[in-house]
């Protein structure tokens, strides 16, 4: 719960606000970036919402955010964001909001296919919320979850108890310590299904893997990016925990894949036509090269 007495001056006066503990994970920025904006080192309300629809989107981002710091003077049905999540994107893929303070705000994803077709999927680990668990539930439950590197998987044992879903993780990340039903292992790709694909990206982890969902839709972890500023993708040369130039290498494989989405876990989402996404990818890399 956002506290009136920590908030910060860089908001605008009126309703909404950020308080101080705002750890600058973006997410609200991404989801209202009527309302919402970075200053700095974290981020305010520059915008009061002037239309409903900027409402409910600022109490999707109060919902999302890992660390409760939005907060409201005015009251508002909490349903408004609560009930906004799984929140779809394209097809069948869902942003789950509800982001752990554990994965620092991470974003995680649904899939939501029929039992005959293997049934749903959790891309990385959203907060364990109660209101989340019961929406996933009606929506048919988990059967998967694909984790794509160890810092992005916040609650991932209590989704495995409640639904049980079997996870995957590569072993490079620590698989075995998680517990993980089934481990991934090396740089060649691996078919789990007909229509998914995990692919290792050794470089911000030494275990980090993004996942290919029917060749349109990548989710890419902390290795790749949208990026409005650079009008395409990024990459974050500052949190290769692993290592850069490995970073760079797998980069270059996914060059072998055709998609449409970036989905990441930190970062904007990004979309294009296949073409159009493998230019933006090929200018990242050599964009990449000329940071190390
Ligand atoms: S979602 Fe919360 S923690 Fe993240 S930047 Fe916004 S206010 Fe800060």
């Amino acid at each position: 719960m956002a506290s009136l007495q920590q908030r910060l001056p860089e908001n605008v006066p009126g309703d909404f606000f950020v308080d101080s503990t705002c750890i600058d994970c973006d997410t609200c920025r991404q989801l209202a970036p009527d309302v919402f904006r970075d200053h700095g080192d974290q981020c305010s309300v520059y915008r009061q919402p002037e239309t409903s629809d900027e409402t409910r989107k600022a109490m999707m981002a109060l919902v999302a955010c890992p660390t409760g710091s939005i907060g409201s003077t005015e009251k508002h049905d909490p349903h408004i964001g609560i009930d906004a999540f799984p929140c779809a994107l394209a097809d069948d893929v869902y942003f789950c909001g509800f982001t752990s303070e554990d994965s620092f705000g991470a974003w995680s994803y649904l899939i939501q296919r029929p039992e005959h077709e293997g049934g749903n999927i959790l891309v990385d680990s959203p907060r364990f919320a109660t209101q989340l668990v019961k929406s996933i539930d009606a929506m048919g439950g988990v059967r998967t979850m694909l984790l794509t590197h160890k810092d992005d998987v916040a609650d991932h044992q209590r989704f495995r108890e409640r639904f049980g879903c079997d996870r995957i993780m590569h072993a490079a990340d620590g698989a075995a310590r998680f517990g993980v039903e089934r481990a991934v292992s090396g740089v060649e790709p691996v078919q789990l299904e007909n229509d998914l694909l995990a692919i290792p990206t050794p470089g911000h982890t030494r275990g980090h893997m993004v996942f290919l969902y029917r060749n349109r839709f990548l989710f890419t972890g902390d290795h790749l990016a949208g990026s409005s500023s650079r009008n395409g993708l990024t990459a974050f040369r500052s949190v290769a925990w692993y290592s850069w130039p490995e970073q760079i290498r797998s980069m270059e494989r996914l060059l072998d894949y055709e998609f449409e989405w970036v989905l990441p876990g930190h970062g904007d989402i990004h979309h294009a036509d296949a073409p159009l996404m493998r230019r933006q990818l090929e200018e990242c890399v050599a964009w990449m090269k000329t940071r190390t």
